[in-house]
């Protein structure tokens, strides 16, 4: 079997059962092992479907140049779907993500743009603004929008909903997955809804974003917003892509509580993974607790990307100890 491109290979992640970060706990938990996607995360596959839409409805043409504001992850999956197609790429992002990220970007032949974390999204120089500024002016781009473009939920409601269906052959309860654009969740939950309206699907949030509030009361409160470490998950706004009617319970987890976790999946399960990962671990592994989850319980946890982005962060023992994640 010779595929067509590296493109092809995106999707189809294996299922992999956790055993020992699950102490006593008797529900199955099964991890959605995303970093085997060829970009080493789940955003390959949303950056294939919205490029494929694009294409498909003229705003990407070719020659074109494609602008994003990323914390990585999805601009590693345009980078590659860019080279195959041959568009050009530019990416803004925020002076907290790891320098492995913005590195690999720039392998990939892509431009990177670096703005300030803590600046408020409507700031003209936060990675929003920039991104959308950056695409007015420069002819001929497109800036794919991951937040609002329906073709991010919409590529997890074609492809990572219906591969958890059938690895667990309908067995599945319950889905967990962070939060940041709300893609991940919302589309695969629109799906495994639709085959069983019994599934429950949990949501994992960080401390210091505005999404477990907004979950609970419907309201965006500002003074929700705390600086915090772990990348990917989390928000300062509320995207078009997440729809809280899907979700049925919100779990808020702590840097420490994700870095610790991370660790023990890459040292106890084998799984070298990225910060996300032990959030969305720990978040599920407390619901289980909580709801006394048991035996016929299947819990599936989406791991997004991989440790090979943070090298110099979380697996360095000096980075873990500075952030008091670590004696
Ligand atoms: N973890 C990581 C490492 C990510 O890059 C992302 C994407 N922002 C997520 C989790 C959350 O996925 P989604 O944007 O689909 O909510």
């Amino acid at each position: 079997m010779i595929y067509n491109s590296i493109i092809d290979v995106i999707g189809n992640t294996p299922l992999v059962r956790l055993h020992r970060v699950t102490g006593d706990l008797k529900l199955t938990v099964a991890a959605k092992v995303e970093y085997l996607n060829p970009g080493q995360s789940v955003k390959d596959r949303i950056a294939v479907k919205m490029i494929d839409d694009a294409e498909q409805k003229g705003l990407l043409k070719p020659g074109g140049t494609i602008i994003e504001g990323t914390s990585g992850n999805t601009g590693m999956g345009l980078a590659l779907v860019a080279a195959v197609r041959g568009y050009k790429c530019i990416f803004t992002t925020t002076d907290k993500q790891s320098q492995e990220k913005i590195d690999l970007l720039r392998a990939l032949g892509a431009k990177v743009e670096v703005c300030p974390t803590n600046v408020a999204p409507d700031d003209p120089r936060s990675y929003y603004s920039v991104a959308k500024r950056l695409s007015r002016e420069i002819p001929n781009s497109y800036y794919p929008n991951q937040y609002d473009n329906p073709s991010n939920s919409r590529a997890h409601y074609e492809t990572t909903g219906p591969e958890i269906w059938e690895q667990t052959e309908g067995r599945v309860t319950h889905y967990v997955a962070g939060m940041g654009t709300g893609g991940t969740i919302t589309g695969a939950s629109t799906y495994l809804k639709e085959k069983n309206p019994d599934i429950q699907v949990v949501g994992v949030d960080s401390v210091g974003s505005v999404y477990k509030k907004y979950f609970e009361t419907g309201e965006f409160d500002e003074d929700e917003i705390k600086p915090y470490i772990t990348e990917g998950i989390g928000e300062d706004i509320i995207p078009g892509n997440v729809n809280m009617d899907l979700i049925d319970a919100v779990v808020q987890v702590g840097d420490k509580d994700a870095m610790q976790m991370t660790r023990r999946l890459a040292k106890e399960e084998g799984l070298f993974i990225g910060g996300s990962c032990g959030a969305a671990v720990f978040g599920a592994l407390q619901y289980a607790r909580e709801q006394n989850l048991g035996e016929n319980d299947v819990m599936v946890v989406i791991l997004p990307d991989s440790g090979t982005r943070y090298i110099s962060k979380i697996y360095n023992d000096n980075w873990m100890r500075e952030h008091g994640f670590m004696e």
